[in-house]
């Protein structure tokens, strides 16, 4: 086998991404202009109808902006995935509400819809999900829990670009959906993220919670510099630079699924004659994934080598990842904070300690999954 080197991931950027932002260069209109507005409406019409969208600076920033708007705080409970990023629960954490962790499903990532019922409390104020690795949630039946307790329901949706449940696109089931652009996910602006809500009455205060709480934005102004601040707001939004690559991102999303869905299934073909891996995917006919990675869980005696795998598929040339290093309330600051149980997150922990995320990005050909394959099963047949 010749040495290949494959990147975990790779921005995809073409001569499109660059044109469009020197022009932006040359028009002197940085921020406050015509392609955040279209890089909304193009993203809005790609999630499908019901969408109304809001660029803001990261996913981080629309999580935040998410339980500000909702008025989640103080003396209030949010039921969070322990299986997640970080981003997800700090942005509980920074309103001052307090995260309460639940367990994922081993299969899918996916946090566990009848432990998010148990942890409910009149405390309860919203339940926040993430689809893990681009496998939507079953969102019927979480909205059904929501609806019957009467609680909000965030959507972490940053590596879910493109997933759908019963052909509705992830962050149109709950109040808010929240997506990424940072260069790993499906698409990049380099930095930056989405607020998508289908209460299309909840955009002008979440605008204006984005630009400092003032009450008329710079191109409303009649006067210029005049304005007045109604409420605490932030700054969260996004340039044109990031907005001008974000829609050349989003008119090639369509051909960034198929070849991620095409690289995920070769993959998985081949590595199902394994043993002693587990694959981490949905087999929900009602899912469709947007294969953000793919995730294989040792099992059995293989799961003490997971690093040792890891440095192995690395020098080999494979890049790889883990999604994600430890469940959240594992992470010190959460520890510290609120104690860690490890007896509750047995499958977050499994998929913490024992995984391993491998390319299926559109930077990788078919003779690349081989390779990977290739390389995985010497490596296993080592063990
Ligand atoms: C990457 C990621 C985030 C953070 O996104 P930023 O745009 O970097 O703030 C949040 N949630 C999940 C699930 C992620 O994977």
């Amino acid at each position: 086998m010749t040495m290949r080197n494959i990147p975990f991931a790779r921005p995809w950027i073409t001569d499109e991404e660059k044109q469009a932002v020197l022009k932006v260069l040359d028009g002197y209109t940085l921020t406050h202009g015509p392609q955040c507005k279209e890089f909304e409406q193009r993203f809005s019409e790609f999630l499908g109808q019901g969408a109304n969208s809001v660029t803001v600076s990261s996913c981080m920033a629309a999580l935040h902006l998410a339980y500000l708007h909702l008025d989640i705080g103080k003396g209030d409970d949010v039921i969070v995935p322990a299986q997640t990023h970080t981003a997800t629960v700090h942005a509980v954490e920074w309103v001052g509400a307090r995260p309460v962790f639940v367990d994922c499903d081993l299969s899918t990532g996916n946090i566990n819809v009848e432990s998010i019922e148990e942890a409910i409390t009149s405390r309860t104020k919203a339940i926040s999900v993430v689809h893990f690795l681009g496998i939507p949630c079953n969102m019927p039946e979480i909205m059904s829990i929501a609806d019957k307790y009467n609680l909000k329901v965030v959507e972490d949706c940053a590596i879910a670009l493109g997933a759908r449940y019963g052909g509705k696109h992830v962050g149109l089931f709950g109040d808010v959906g929240c997506f990424s652009f940072y260069p790993v996910k499906h698409i990049t602006t380099a930095e930056g993220g989405m607020f998508v809500t289908k209460h299309h009455d909840v955009i002008d205060i979440v605008s204006k919670l984005r630009e400092f709480g003032v009450d008329r934005i710079y191109t409303e102004r009649t006067i210029p510099g005049m304005y007045d601040v109604v409420m605490l707001g932030t700054n969260y939004r996004m340039s044109e630079l990031q907005a001008a690559i974000g829609i050349q991102q989003i008119r090639k999303i369509k051909d960034i699924l198929d070849r991620r869905q095409k690289n995920f299934n070769q993959l998985k073909r081949i590595l199902l004659d394994l043993d002693g891996i587990l694959i981490i995917d949905s087999n929900d006919a009602n899912a469709t994934s947007s294969h953000y990675c793919l995730s294989i869980v040792l099992q059995g005696a293989l799961q003490r080598y997971r690093n040792d795998i890891v440095l192995e598929l690395n020098r080999a040339g494979v890049g790889t990842s883990v999604y994600y290093p430890q469940p959240v309330p594992r992470m010190s600051y959460y520890k510290k904070k609120y104690g860690y149980d490890a007896t509750r997150f047995r499958n977050a922990e499994q998929i913490s300690d024992c995984s391993i995320a491998l390319p299926v990005g559109p930077h990788i050909s078919s003779e690349d999954i081989d390779y990977i394959s290739n390389v995985l099963k010497n490596i296993l047949r080592k063990r």
